[in-house]
């Protein structure tokens, strides 16, 4: 039932360090979403279970509608305490890299992670991984990073031993990951999988509930606020944007995670294949989120114009400059797509 994914050999090798090695880091990427924590959380529960010492770092704290999940209150964030955490990481026996590719995308931890002498494994689902790590156990065909998770403890022969609570921090991130089941799970493999996870008396209800139906008052008046107010759309090219700056952010009380889903809300509209959401941050910085259908590949939108990267449908990176100038930005990136003669691009002006 289940696709072999993972070489013997790199599951072995992961075997023998679990013998010998006591002390592990598990890091995820900035901003880190339901697939970051869920995935980390998951491995962090499963090492805990067999003795080992586990810390879970991230650059920064997660949304808080992510914080009921097991073992969260030990997160440990690189922001508030950049020197104890690159201490950790150069005293760690292994470092677990999740959810991401490139340690550019761990910002400060990626000099102790590239100089730490601890064995390092990635567990990931971005395509084209780096390759600074010992055993790299990458499958951009997965739905998330979590998903890989499983198969790694079904590998490792650890399946029976896996708890309720890790189940559902697995189950977490393939709902996160995927939209709530709407893409990148479309195979029985990946409902066998959520099967398994009931199996473990995951109360999958209970958790689309935690995690979609969970926010302020304040973020679902900035939804309507920014649908009415701040998207626009480019008719000419089935591309919609919404912007937000500082100021709007601070009049609807705005925190971390109350802009999740922004960036998918303009594909509801026929027609529209492409979405850009742009988000001012303090110091001159937009953090961008693109987000596509059929096939338009925005992760390489994102690497060309915003310095970034991801997933096709999916993808995020950042300006430095006004938020004017980033829309400029994305209109100078789509000018230059009108040029293209791939179908995958012209589709957006037909
Ligand atoms: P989001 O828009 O939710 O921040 O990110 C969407 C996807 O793009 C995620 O899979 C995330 O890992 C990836 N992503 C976001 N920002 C960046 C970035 O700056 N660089 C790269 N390479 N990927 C990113
Ligand atoms: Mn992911």
């Amino acid at each position: 039932m289940l696709n072999n994914y993972f070489s013997s050999e790199d599951v072995a090798q992961f075997r023998v360090w679990m013998e010998w090695a006591d002390n592990y880091v598990i890091m995820a990427h900035k901003s880190p979403d339901g697939d970051a924590v869920g995935s980390s959380l998951a491995l962090c529960l499963f090492l805990q279970s067999k003795g080992k010492n586990v810390k879970v770092v991230f650059p920064d704290c997660p949304p808080d509608f992510l914080m009921w999940m097991s073992g969260a209150s030990e997160i440990m964030t690189y922001d508030s305490n950049p020197d104890g955490i690159s201490d950790m990481i150069y005293k760690a026996d292994v470092l677990c890299c999740l959810d991401f590719n490139s340690p550019g995308r761990v910002e400060g931890m990626a000099a102790p992670l590239l100089y730490s002498r601890a064995k390092k494994i990635m567990i990931d689902h971005h395509p084209n991984p780096s390759g600074f790590c010992d055993v790299i156990l990458s499958h951009p065909d997965s739905s998330s990073t979590s998903e890989l998770v499983f198969h790694l403890l079904c590998a490792l022969g650890e399946w029976g031993n896996v708890t309720r609570q890790i189940a559902e921090c697995i189950c977490t991130g393939m709902i996160t990951d995927t939209g709530g089941f709407a893409y990148n799970s479309n195979s029985s493999q990946f409902f066998y999988i959520i099967s398994q996870l009931i199996d473990k008396n995951v109360d999958k209800d209970a958790l689309f509930r935690k995690v979609f139906n969970n926010y302020s008052e304040y973020r679902l008046r900035l939804t309507g606020f920014v649908l009415t107010e701040k998207m626009r759309i480019y008719e000419g090219c089935r591309t919609a944007l919404i912007t937000l700056s500082q100021s709007e952010q601070e009049r609807y009380h705005c925190q971390s995670g109350d802009t999740e889903g922004f960036a998918n809300m303009p594909l509801q509209i026929s027609g529209v294949l492409f979405s850009v959401f742009m988000r001012e941050f303090g110091n001159g910085k937009i953090r961008v989120s693109l987000r596509s259908t059929q096939g338009v590949p925005c992760d390489r939108f994102s690497g060309d114009y915003f310095h970034g990267g991801g997933h096709r449908s999916a993808s995020g990176g950042e300006f430095i400059g006004t938020l004017d100038e980033c829309v400029r930005e994305l209109e100078r990136g789509l000018e230059e797509w009108r040029k293209s003669d791939e179908d995958c691009i012209i589709q957006l002006f037909r």
